[in-house]
């Protein structure tokens, strides 16, 4: 997977490899998939959700440039994998599910595996989780159709949100939104699939 999915590809951000070589995904993908856990495709981790390809979680990981000292938010926990790559990475993670059977067992999951710097929340990442904010990062890991204020309010100036942004169920942009000093720059780097981003009353 290193080798030929990230190295031989764009991925070279060395927190980001180390990370990627030290999390064991194949803990996160349900039993009868785990012989694909390695694969260089998304894979169904139930509840019609998915967990994304390796080389997207690593190229949304290395874009948002990560430092030791960081404390970051991530919308869309799933499986919990991408938390679990941040949180090799950085101080102190903060991931939102909106499904709370997905946030229970990847909360579990996560314990499990000895990741004490990752707090898992149930509830609506749209809102992101002001209390633990501003955050240094924010990565939105399913599909919005528009970019939500509340994420905007809680990324520091000089911080980093990637987010797939366009129509349901079609391409979406990954966009790379920096903060500086206040204004925000928005950067299209490639064309994605992601399941969407759902709000509690729909
Ligand atoms: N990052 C995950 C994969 C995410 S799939 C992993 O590494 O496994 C997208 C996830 O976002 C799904 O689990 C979906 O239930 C969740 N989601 C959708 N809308 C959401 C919202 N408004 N708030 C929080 N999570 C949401």
């Amino acid at each position: 997977m290193i080798e030929n999915q990230l190295l031989a590809r764009d991925i070279r951000d060395p927190a980001t490899l180390n990370a990627m070589r030290i999390v064991p995904r194949h803990e996160f993908v349900p039993t009868k998939m785990q012989a694909y856990a390695y694969a260089d495709h998304p894979l169904s981790i139930g509840m019609g959700q998915t967990i994304s390809q390796p080389y997207i979680v690593a190229y949304m990981t290395q874009i948002l440039e990560l430092k030791n000292y960081h404390r970051v938010l991530e919308v869309g926990t799933g499986s919990g994998y991408q938390a679990a790559i941040l949180g090799e990475i950085v101080d102190s993670v903060y991931t939102i599910e909106i499904v709370e059977a997905l946030a229970f067992t990847a909360k579990n999951r996560l314990s499990e595996l000895g990741y004490d710097n990752i707090n898992v929340k149930s509830g609506d990442g749209y809102l992101g989780w002001p209390d633990k904010g501003p955050f240094d990062a924010i990565i939105v890991t399913a599909g919005a159709e528009e970019v939500p204020q509340p994420l905007l309010e809680q990324l520091k100036e000089g911080g980093r949100m990637i987010i797939p942004v366009g129509p349901h169920n079609g391409v979406r942009q990954l966009l790379l939104i920096t903060n500086k000093s206040g204004k925000f720059r928005t950067k299209e780097v490639m064309a994605v699939r992601f399941v969407p981003l759902t709000r509690k009353n729909n």
